[in-house]
């Protein structure tokens, strides 16, 4: 009898977790009572976990099928850095190879084997001597058709379940739809399969959309805040990825281009170079991604528009796997827009990519809660605003935006509604350039009459509208911007319009105290265990995230255990991993609270050094002199000795008004933690030595 204690045992024994993520437990409790399963979660859910340990309970032996080779070998070296034989078989290995592991099946010292379906045949005298307790068939959509990744390969896999029609069939997809579950099902030929569906919802990934403006550079603005972590950045074309990696690196970021255009060893490369750390950025078409389990991708920018929402969501899953908080930024551009329309039309199917393309821009334009929006799309209907996307941290301001319509509006009546929305704004804003002093609108009412406006401000108007369907692109005429009825509602009905205001500032760069506070600290112990790690991985030559994940490592930076009984306690760290690396991060941890201590003994020596002097009756100024110090530096010990409950008047450093002032700027900065935004409030006016000084006085006060 299998109890739901020996599974959390099995599981943090084996894997090192110490709970089971949603609908992990069901799957694998359906699969151990013999049942088929069909389980369906989303990228970074933890399906690897639903096939893995009962592979460890069953007597026999578990195949999984996985359609990638890369991804197999990723997974055979997570298992054994768990401790857990595995092995996979490809027709890449020579056949002394393939004859070992095949020895390791048969005499039981294999629990779970990977195979691509294209290999199977490779194994079919080995399943004639091993009991089959399991087959795992990952990535199932693939085997549909509908799904958006068929492969041929997977529609053989249907003769699975004739020929051993007793073992359980676990089929695992990120794929929802109705449509493609079925066939999948049907397929397989599953026997009454236990579905179960996870919620889609990432709670981990920050949604965000931006206007496409200056791009690149708001891209470079936004690695160069994170200099140690990961991430892809998604474009449409291989000319973009190669361009934005050659951009990147001239500004000395790591970044590599990866697209289907590259020979197959440059891209196992770059691909290889991601997963080990050793590359930061890959700027890639969608062709890069399915392989890769890196579960400290820290973030995904799409420089473009994607196509539809699947592809989207699938393509920003990748980040977060580790379930830490991971950015997600989409760059929204009308140019983006046209052209993606072009291709859908032309392409096959073309009303429904048109109309999966709409529900898309529908989402980059979403004024309400964007997560809301992408779970309804999956068909999970969600009440609350989830706090975690740009529009729930900063919703849309309204305005009465009437007469900016009206302006537009006519202007486009003027033009013929034939021209495209750059002439429109040119000619709003009254521009003199040679298109249109040669068509003469220089002469046209309405001419000129935005000139208060900015180009830029004029362009985000006029979407909006046609976003509000006041107006709409004619894609097979040039682009030119026609009306619609409702515009004349707005011109001749006097119907009101609510446009929203257009953030100027790129987030990063606005706020420059939030920008600093993500600037990882160098000699914190995060970045020292990440250090650590890394050696290990090339030691060990596996991708360093295998040895522990970026929740680990922040797990042993925020509770510093110093002994094995405490490392094993981390969610995370099971057996075999406490046995192979324990000993090195324990003294990792031991060595960074000695130095901690040393490093306070010297400040508080320094202190006490500094105090004598000022007992003893000397000037700020002469203790810098003869201590060889800055004087601020002489003021920062004075602040913190103070601070620390020293017997020392500062009133003859700062006045009480002084100490008022900055009081009050205090509570309209909202207590920023650097100096800097006070020097700024008052315009340079007050040292900083006084801001620091002052400061220790209110916050001495406040804590009495
Ligand atoms: P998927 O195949 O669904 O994309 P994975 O199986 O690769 O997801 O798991 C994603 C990440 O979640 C991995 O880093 C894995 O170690 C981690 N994970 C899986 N199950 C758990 C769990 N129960 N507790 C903590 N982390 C887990
Ligand atoms: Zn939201």
């Amino acid at each position: 009898m299998i109890t739901s204690e020996l599974l959390h045992e099995t599981l943090k024994d084996n894997f090192g977790f110490e709970k089971f993520r949603p609908n992990q437990e069901k799957i694998i409790n359906s699969i151990l009572t013999g049942k088929d399963a069909l389980a369906i979660m989303p990228t970074g859910g933890g399906k690897s976990i639903c096939f893995q340990l009962p592979a460890l309970l069953l007597p026999g032996l578990t195949i999984v099928i996985s359609p990638l080779i890369a991804l197999m070998k990723d997974q055979v070296d997570s298992l054994k850095a768990n401790g857990i034989e595995a092995c996979y078989i490809n027709s890449s290995q020579s056949s002394s190879e393939q004859q070992e592991h095949i020895e390791n099946i048969i005499s039981h010292k294999n629990k779970l084997v990977y195979v691509a379906p294209e290999s199977l045949s490779y194994l079919e005298n080995t399943f004639n001597q091993v009991t089959i307790s399991l087959i795992a068939i990952d990535e199932a959509h693939c085997i549909s058709s509908w799904g958006h990744d068929f492969r041929p390969a997977y529609t053989n896999l249907g003769y699975l379940k004739k020929r051993f029609p007793s073992t359980p069939i676990l089929a695992l997809t990120a794929t929802a739809d109705k449509a493609t579950r079925q066939d999948i099902s049907q397929q397989l030929n599953l026997t009454n399969p236990v579905i179960s569906i996870s919620s889609f919802d990432r709670k981990n990934l920050s949604l965000e959309v931006r206007p496409a403006l200056d791009r690149v550079q708001q891209i470079i603005d936004f690695i160069e805040h994170k200099p140690n972590d990961c991430g892809i950045v998604y474009c449409l074309s291989r000319k973009t990825t190669e361009e934005l990696a050659d951009k990147l690196q001239k500004r000395g970021i790591s970044a590599k281009a990866y697209h289907a255009g590259l020979d197959n060893n440059t891209r196992a490369k770059t691909q290889d170079e991601f997963i080990n750390d050793d590359c930061q950025v890959v700027c890639a078409t969608i062709a890069f991604g399915m392989g890769i389990d890196k579960s400290n991708v820290r973030w995904v920018i799409h420089y473009n528009l994607p196509k539809n929402i699947e592809g989207y969501y699938q393509e920003i899953g990748r980040a977060g796997r580790d379930g830490l908080p991971s950015e997600t930024v989409l760059f929204e551009s009308y140019g983006d827009v046209i052209q993606l329309q072009k291709f859908a039309a032309q392409g096959l199917n073309s009303e429904v990519q048109l109309s999966k393309l709409e529900r898309m821009k529908q989402y980059a334009d979403a004024v309400s809660c964007r997560r809301k929006i992408l779970l309804s799309y999956f068909g999970e209907i969600v009440t609350e605003n989830c706090g975690n996307c740009d529009v729930c941290k900063n919703p849309p301001a309204f305005f009465d935006g009437t007469i900016l319509a009206q302006k537009a509006l006519s202007a486009i009546i003027r033009l013929k509604e034939s021209e495209a929305l750059p002439v429109i704004v040119d000619f709003l804003r009254g521009s003199r350039n040679a298109y249109i002093l040669e068509k003469g609108y220089e002469n046209l009412k309405t001419y000129g009459v935005g000139t208060d406006v900015s180009w830029y401000d004029w362009n985000q108007y006029v979407i909006q509208l046609i976003n509000q369907g006041y107006c709409e692109i004619a894609f097979h005429l040039k682009n030119q911007i026609k009306l619609t009825p409702l515009a004349h509602e707005v011109l001749f009905n006097g119907e009101k319009v609510q446009l929203t205001t257009i953030q100027k500032e790129i987030p990063d760069k606005a706020n420059g105290k939030e920008s600093k506070a993500i600037k990882p600290k160098k000699d914190s112990l995060f970045e020292k265990l990440r250090t650590l790690r890394y050696e290990i991985s090339k030691r060990d030559k596996v991708p360093a995230y295998v040895i522990f994940s970026d929740a680990v490592l922040r797990e042993i930076e925020s509770h510093r255990p110093m002994s094995e009984e405490e490392l094993i306690a981390i969610d995370g760290v099971g057996k075999a991993k406490l046995e192979k690396y324990g000993d090195v991060f324990i003294d990792a941890v031991i060595e960074f609270q000695k130095a901690k201590i040393v490093k306070q003994k010297k400040a508080s020596t320094t202190y006490k050094e500094t105090f004598k002097m000022l007992e003893n009756g000397l000037s700020v100024e002469e203790i810098a002199l003869q201590r060889n110090l800055g004087i601020s530096t002489v003021m920062s010990h004075i602040a913190k000795l103070y601070e620390d409950g020293a017997d020392i008047d500062l009133s003859n450093f700062v006045s009480t008004k002084e100490v008022q002032r900055i009081a009050k700027a205090k509570i309209f900065l909202e207590s920023p933690t650097a100096l800097k935004p006070y020097f700024d409030y008052f315009e340079e006016e007050i040292s900083y030595d006084k801001i620091r000084l002052s400061l220790s006085i209110i916050a001495k006060k406040e804590n009495i």
